[in-house]
């Protein structure tokens, strides 16, 4: 029988959170090789979301969310612009459209101001209309440190500096198999592929993703009475025909589960509105109904009474990784270290739904830490 392969650290998933720990891991000087089951890169739910680099509003105030979310904005901007990675910092209006939403606009300040997100302006309707002249509200909030991100471009950085910095990727290896306490006397994890190639390694990140719940029930020696139950939330997206009207992105007061039906731009400038919020029992559930748009129409023309009849076109959908269910208050991110359950080495990432992609470069920094 052949030795065990040896390396110094696996991380399972070349997401966008997958990537950014593997060139961190790579950057403190470990040999990393992160192991992706698809045949490319960022093809999950790094690929299926809004590309929104988030400024760190709404999250409860010393939540994981918050943290990770204003420190990753303020890394991933200096990042873009380092690695001359595709980003604008639009801008977001948060519009309020009734006298409640009004009052709840100084709640929305107190919040960000918490979360350390002290640059939110408020605006009055006809200030708010001069920026957005076919935008019907009563007031709103400026947000000037929110932006977009070309998350595949993001992505593409990640890799290379991970790879320059001596980190391998392989694609098509499925993890199957995991024992901590199964690898060699210096290696203690044991990761085994799905063709059976098995590695040692002193550190294991789980960046599944979707997947990542699954994966650590599935772990030989790891109490699995911590692990949060799995489920997931489809958030469907809807299109614009031609040219949308806006050059910032533009939100809802937020009122139930998500941030409401919202219009984010892409780098071209191209609409959508979304994402809803559709419990599924399936995550690979990931078609769009289109009959959910009737829906959108009326959310949208609260504060775009100008939307046509017919201009929303089906578009994609992404899955939200949610570790609450859908009658329990929303989760924060769980970072389980070994602090947490105990094994050396191992950390797993659990429930990182947005704010995940403008979080990236702070996960990986907080997975460095935690694994000391
Ligand atoms: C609808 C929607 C909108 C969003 N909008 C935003 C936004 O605007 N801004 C923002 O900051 N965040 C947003 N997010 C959140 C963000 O997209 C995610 O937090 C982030 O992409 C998660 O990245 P990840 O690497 O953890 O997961 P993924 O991108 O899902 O990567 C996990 C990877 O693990 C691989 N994998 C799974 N199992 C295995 C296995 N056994 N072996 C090997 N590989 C495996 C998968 O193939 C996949 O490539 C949004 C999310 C959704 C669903």
């Amino acid at each position: 029988m052949l030795p065990m392969e040896q390396i110094d650290a696996v991380v399972i998933g070349a997401g966008v959170v997958g990537l950014a720990v593997g060139r961190a891991l790579a950057l403190s000087g470990r040999e990393v090789m992160v192991l992706e089951s698809e045949n490319a890169i960022g093809t999950g739910t790094s690929s299926r979301n809004s590309e929104v680099i988030h400024a760190g509003i709404y999250y409860p105030a010393g939540s994981l969310k918050a943290r990770l979310c204003v420190q990753g904005k303020q890394m991933l901007y200096a990042y873009c612009v380092e690695r001359g990675v595709a980003h604008q910092r639009l801008g977001k209006l948060i519009v309020a459209t009734t006298p409640e939403q009004v009052l709840a606009l100084d709640g929305i300040v107190a919040k960000a101001a918490a979360n350390g997100v002290h640059d939110l302006q408020k605006l009055t309707a006809a200030q708010a209309q001069a920026m957005e002249p076919t935008l019907s509200c009563d007031a709103a909030l400026l947000s000037p440190s929110t932006g977009v991100v070309d998350s595949h471009g993001l992505m593409l950085a990640l890799q290379g500096d991970m790879e320059n910095a001596g980190g391998l990727l392989a694609l098509v290896s499925p993890v199957q198999r995991i024992g901590v306490k199964h690898g060699t006397a210096t290696h203690p994890i044991r990761v085994t592929t799905q063709d059976g190639t098995e590695l040692a390694c002193q550190v294991l990140v789980n960046a599944a993703g979707l997947n990542a719940v699954a994966l650590a029930e599935r772990m030989d020696g790891l109490d699995k009475s911590l692990l949060p139950s799995a489920h997931f939330a489809k958030g469907n997206y809807f299109t614009l025909a031609g040219k949308v009207p806006f050059s910032r992105l533009i939100y809802p007061v937020p009122e139930k589960a998500g941030l409401g039906v919202h219009l984010t731009l892409d780098l071209g400038g191209q609409a959508k509105f979304g994402p809803d919020v559709q419990w599924v029992e399936d995550p690979t559930d990931l078609q769009v109904d289109p009959r959910r748009g009737d829906a959108f129409y009326a959310e949208v023309r609260k504060y775009w009474p100008g939307l046509a009849d017919g201009a929303l076109q089906a578009g994609y959908a992404g899955m939200r990784p949610k570790i609450n269910a859908p009658h329990e208050a929303a989760a924060d991110f769980m970072i389980q270290g070994p602090a947490e359950h105990g094994v050396p080495g191992l950390v797993n990432l659990l429930g990182i739904e947005s704010p995940g992609l403008t979080s990236s470069l702070a996960i990986a920094q907080e997975v460095c830490a935690r694994l000391g």
